[in-house]
């Protein structure tokens, strides 16, 4: 799926780029002192879901409780983090590595992603609030999010219920025009409203990536948003295509393409043209715990008690239009604002 771009993350990676070594060298015992702060922020307790399995997708079996991390280096200084939840992302710029989005699974993330670089992890960014971008933010010294995402962020979805997740992290609101500074990485934010209301991407120039989160799905985008402000989401984006080539969001790693795609259906739309209506799909089933087996999930992949309930209905206002190569499911009602 990630073609050419999915490379198995070799050990110590980061220690080959040009000059990291020197600067690993000279930077500060003050520094080294704070780095050391990750492992400090009070752990998140899953043990009371030690009795539920998480099946990764080579068949292994491993307790809710027990962390888990895979790291897949996508460009340099970037690695995409498979944990449980959706995909994090570590960007590591001159000075120092941002997280974005911190998953639901269980462990330190922040630790996890400073094993993978030697400039100093301490921040958090998140596409949006969804809990299964935002679990594990207390683990950051800081969070980076917008107004809309901070109403809503680390609300714990059904299947979580009985762990505390911590809320009363600092955060920082942010949004269009905000620039991370890494250190000759820059990370540019655009708002793009719609899979949430609090939706955030950022434009990666360096390695010429957009970090999407939930935004830009290849299977197909429900709109929650009328299509005329989904076009104007889209052509925001589009309007720094020549920026970037790839799309890291949550469900995977994408060639930039179905960016284009999705703006030219949601233009087609608005020209006009009607999808068909939307035949109801069954929702997913429940977890299996057959003849008093354990409950198990699988891992990355949402679980039924949490899916919404609106997924999988449909009503005689929602159409499905097919063009340009992908799918946008939207309200007849809601076309124009
Ligand atoms: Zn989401």
């Amino acid at each position: 799926m990630y073609g050419h771009l999915r490379r198995t993350l070799a050990p110590f990676r980061g220690l080959a780029h040009p000059g990291v070594v020197a600067l690993f060298l000279a930077v500060p015992a003050l520094i080294l002192g704070a780095w050391s702060t990750a492992g400090e922020k009070p752990a998140i307790d899953f043990s009371s879901k030690h009795d539920i399995l998480i099946r990764s997708e080579d068949g292994t079996l491993t307790p809710m409780d027990v962390p888990y991390f895979r790291a897949t280096v996508v460009a340099p200084g970037t690695w995409q983090i498979l944990s449980d939840g959706d995909y994090s992302y570590l960007v590591e710029g001159d000075d120092e590595a941002l997280v974005i989005d911190s998953g639901y699974g269980a462990g330190n993330i922040r630790e996890y992603c400073q094993s993978l670089t030697k400039k100093p992890v301490r921040n958090i960014a998140n596409t949006h609030d969804h809990f299964d971008h935002t679990a594990n933010n207390s683990y950051f010294e800081r969070a980076y999010m917008s107004a809309e995402t901070k109403k809503k962020a680390t609300l714990p979805f059904p299947s979580f219920e009985g762990i505390t997740f911590p809320r009363d992290y600092p955060i920082e609101v942010i949004g269009d025009g905000y620039r991370f500074q890494l250190g000759n990485r820059e990370l540019e934010v655009f708002e793009i409203p719609n899979h949430a209301s609090g939706s955030l991407a950022f434009l990666d120039k360096r390695e010429r990536i957009l970090f999407s989160g939930d935004e830009i799905m290849p299977m197909g985008v429900r709109l929650n948003c009328s299509v005329a402000q989904f076009e104007k989401n889209m052509r925001k984006i589009a309007a720094r295509r020549s920026e970037y080539d790839t799309l890291c969001a949550g469900f995977g790693v994408f060639a930039a393409s179905y960016m284009d795609k999705f703006l030219a259906n949601a233009r087609y739309i608005l020209a006009g043209q009607e999808g068909e209506p939307v035949k109801p799909r069954p929702r997913p089933a429940a977890p299996a715990a057959a003849e008093g087996g354990p409950v198990t999930y699988s891992r990355r992949m949402p679980r039924p008690g949490d899916v919404p309930r609106n997924v999988g209905q449909t009503n005689e206002y929602l159409r499905t239009m097919t063009h340009a190569g992908c799918d946008i499911t939207y309200d007849v009602r809601r076309i124009k604002d």
